[in-house]
This record gives C-alpha cells, sequence and structure tokens, in this order.
C-alpha cells in the first residue's frame, strides 16, 4: 500500500479517462455554443451562506454533505467547496448586475462540484457536471429548451436508452395546498416512517416523495400528486412545456413524485436515467425551474431554469455499453540520433517542429539509434527523423518507419514535408 493515496471518493483521471472527460467537455461546449449558452467559470468555492440560502439549510446536499472549509481566523469568512453550480453562477449575475442585459441570460459552468457523500459506484466526494441555465425566462418554451440540450447531449455523446422523466412542482400559489394534503397524507401513517422522513415530514416534506428507503415505496406510491393540484397557470405552463417538447421531438414520462432536493425549483422539474435504472439513485442529470433563486440571493425576483448533467456517470454508462475510450493517437515524428550524446540537436530539430504545429517527440536518452529506432517503430510513430553527419549541412534523413523508405531532406523543409504527410495521413 503505497504512504499517500487520493482522498477517500476522488479519482485521478490518469489520461485515458481524462480525454474520455475532454471528449464530453467538447461535446457539451459545442451544444451550448449552438444553443446559444455562453461558458463561464465561477469559483471552486463561494461563502457558505450562498449554499444555505440558494440551496436551503434542510436539504441534504447543504446539512450532510457541504464541504465547509475550516476558517483560517476568528473572523474570516466562512466558506464552502460548491456542491452545484447554479447558486454561484446566480450570485454572479446578481453581483454583476445581469438584470441589465437582454433576457435570459444563457450561461454554462463545466467543472467539478464536491459533496461529502459516502462514496460509491458513480458517487464521488469530487465529481464534474456540466452546468446550464437561463436566467430571466419565465418559460414555458425554454423550458422544452433546455430539456431538448441535455437529450441531445446524451444522444451526442452516445448514451443509449435515456429516458426523460418530467414533473411540475407548482409555485407559492398552488405548492402551499400541496403541502399540507402530503404533510397530512404522511402525518397518518408517521408511526410507520423511518426516523429520516419522519423529521423531513417536518423540515422538507417534499423530499418525502424523493425518498429511496424501500420502506417508503409503497407509501409514496399512495400520496397525492402534486400533478393533480397545480393551480391554472402552473398547469397550463405544464401543458405548453410538453407541447414544446413534443414539438423538438423529445420523449419524456411524467414521473408525479420526482421532486429534486432543493428548494428553489419551482414549476418545472426533470431528471435524465437511464432505462431500467429510474429507482435507483443514479441520475444522469437532473434539473428545473427556479423562479424563486434569483430573489433570494439578493437580486429583483426573475425567473430561471437550469440542469446540471453529471459526467462522471455519463462515462461509466459509456463504459457499461462496452464503448471504447478514444485512442489517443501515436506521435508523427521521433527525433532519433546517431550520437546518443548530441540530445541539443535533437531537442533543437523537436522544438523547431513542435512550434510549426506537428506532434513530435524528441529521443532524449543516450541510447544506440538502433534502440531508439526501436522505440519509435514500437509506438507507433510515423516516421524517424534522423540527425547524423548530414545536420553540418543543414539535412537530416527522413525515414517513413511504416514503409520502410528514407531519404535526405532539407531542415529547413521538413516542417512542411512532415505535416504534408500529417494530413494525408489524418496523423496529429
Ligand atoms: P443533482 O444536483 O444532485 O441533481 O446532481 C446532478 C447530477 O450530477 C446527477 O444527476 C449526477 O449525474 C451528478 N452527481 C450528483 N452527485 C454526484 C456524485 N456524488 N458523484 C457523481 N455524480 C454526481
Amino acid at each position: 500500500m503505497p504512504t499517500y493515496r487520493a482522498p477517500r471518493g476522488t479519482r485521478d483521471l490518469l489520461p485515458e479517462a481524462r480525454s474520455g472527460f475532454s471528449r464530453l467537455e467538447g461535446i457539451a461546449r459545442s451544444l451550448s455554443a449552438r444553443y446559444g449558452y455562453r461558458e463561464m467559470e465561477i469559483p471552486l468555492f463561494e461563502q457558505t451562506a450562498v449554499f444555505e440560502r440558494g440551496i436551503g439549510a434542510a436539504t441534504d446536499v447543504v446539512e450532510k454533505e457541504l464541504f465547509r472549509i475550516a476558517p483560517r481566523t476568528d473572523d474570516s469568512e466562512a466558506w464552502a467547496l460548491r456542491p452545484e453550480a447554479t447558486a454561484g453562477v446566480v450570485r454572479a449575475y446578481v453581483q454583476h448586475g445581469m438584470q441589465t442585459l437582454p433576457q435570459p441570460v444563457k450561461l454554462s459552468v463545466v467543472g467539478p462540484m464536491f459533496r461529502y457523500d459516502r462514496p460509491q459506484a458513480g458517487r464521488y466526494r469530487q465529481f464534474w457536471q456540466w452546468d446550464v441555465e437561463a436566467i430571466g425566462d419565465p418559460g414555458p418554451a425554454v423550458d422544452a429548451e433546455i430539456v431538448e440540450l441535455g437529450w441531445r447531449f446524451y444522444a451526442e455523446a452516445g448514451v443509449k436508452g435515456v429516458q426523460t422523466l418530467i414533473n411540475s412542482i407548482g409555485d407559492a400559489e398552488c405548492r402551499p395546498a400541496y403541502l399540507e394534503t402530503l404533510k397530512a397524507y404522511f402525518a397518518v401513517h408517521a408511526a410507520d416512517l423511518p426516523a429520516l422522513e419522519r423529521r423531513r415530514l417536518e423540515t422538507n416534506p417534499l423530499r418525502l416523495l424523493d425518498s429511496k428507503d424501500p420502506a417508503m415505496t409503497d407509501l409514496i406510491f399512495g400520496a397525492p400528486k402534486i400533478t393533480d393540484c397545480l393551480c391554472g397557470a402552473c398547469s397550463v405552463h405544464f401543458e405548453s412545456v410538453k407541447a414544446h417538447l413534443e414539438a423538438v421531438g423529445v420523449p419524456y414520462r411524467i414521473q408525479p413524485t420526482l421532486v429534486r432536493g432543493l428548494d428553489y425549483y419551482t414549476r418545472t422539474a426533470f431528471e435524465f436515467y437511464r432505462s431500467g435504472a429510474e429507482g435507483q439513485q443514479q441520475a444522469l442529470g437532473g434539473g428545473g425551474r427556479y423562479d424563486g433563486l434569483v430573489e433570494l440571493l439578493g437580486g429583483r425576483p426573475t425567473a430561471g431554469i437550469g440542469f446540471a448533467l453529471g459526467l462522471d456517470r455519463v462515462l461509466l454508462a459509456l463504459e457499461e455499453g462496452g464503448t471504447k475510450p478514444v485512442a489517443e493517437l501515436p506521435p508523427l515524428a521521433v527525433v532519433v540520433g546517431a550520437d546518443p550524446a548530441d540530445t541539443v540537436s535533437r531537442l533543437r530539430v523537436a522544438s523547431q517542429l513542435r512550434i510549426a504545429g506537428l506532434a513530435v517527440r524528441a529521443e532524449l536518452g543516450q541510447r544506440k539509434l538502433a534502440r531508439q529506432l526501436e522505440t519509435a517503430a514500437k509506438e507507433h510513430a510515423h516516421f524517424a527523423v534522423i540527425i547524423g553527419d548530414e545536420l553540418a549541412e543543414g539535412h537530416v534523413q527522413l525515414k517513413d518507419l511504416e514503409a520502410g523508405t528514407q531519404h535526405v531532406v532539407p531542415l529547413a523543409d521538413l516542417a512542411r514535408e512532415l505535416a504534408r504527410a500529417a494530413t494525408s495521413h489524418h496523423h496529429g
């Protein structure tokens, strides 16, 4: 056992995994650009109050999973690592006066999030999300645009069988009455509720519908449904979201128990699952409308909607589905030399080729030429640039390791000749 290991619940992304991530980030960025969401960055940590207010103190994410940063001095601010991006993005929207921009402001963040959760497969303490927010549009069309955007991501990433579940969780008009109905329903069964759920009955009754405790399954099934209790405006909104989803060809299923754990959500809520995995805690992504959030964080009342897709889980789903990681391209050329000691020439020639935009490796060990060439062949480099006595006249030997041919090339033409070969052989 090594003395030092990555902290529990975190992973090193070794180059192969990293390139899988980069591919997903590339798809996310490309989709963001096509749908008009502009990428931004927010800090990895915020004042704890941003999360406590913006997510809700009675949520698991804040109550149990927040990575709090120990204060350095008595008077220093309380900070925590971001468990999600929405609260930070909305904090930035308010801080930078984005209300004065044309609305909606459509923003996107790609990066790591932190939750002090119990680590298990697909559940990490540091994980990556693609987050998308449209702030300043009450919908319903933008709700469908956002859901469609998430759905397209899975399609373009190649994840098969993704189910879109949607629901409406009402608004300040109709939800309070629903919550009373829900409370009354569960209160009758209070004695049968597991301890945690009994506490939630007081703090956050909507979360009872979200419970993964098997003892709750039947109770949840029989619970009053929010979709039967929506006010007129919420009902019209929900119908319109569905019509827009149909217009863009996104299949969906209505899931009346889908509530999202965070307090600021209103109306549209949605999650993406792999078919057959809907019952588990393994959503691929999810999001919803948060018309109360901007005001909670100190801005003018402003509607908003967004989602967060978990990139780790997408990568896992792709691996389980048999998708091979992207193969990395071998170097186009390796610069080798007849004089093992002359690393200066090899590094200098390689440097010139790299400046010209080519992927080349310089052989910087001091082994015999035959060994240098063997290694170049083993890593499937297409060419070896061989530095020998001709260098004095400004020439090198260019050996095609695939064809086995070799000829002399003036140094001045080398980059151009390699670049031409690279385009005709699709080398990197
Ligand atoms: P949430 O804000 O909890 O709905 O998270 C949005 C998405 O982020 C989830 O659907 C997951 O794909 C991903 N996610 C959330 N928590 C974790 C975690 N601890 N480890 C890996 N992925 C996560």
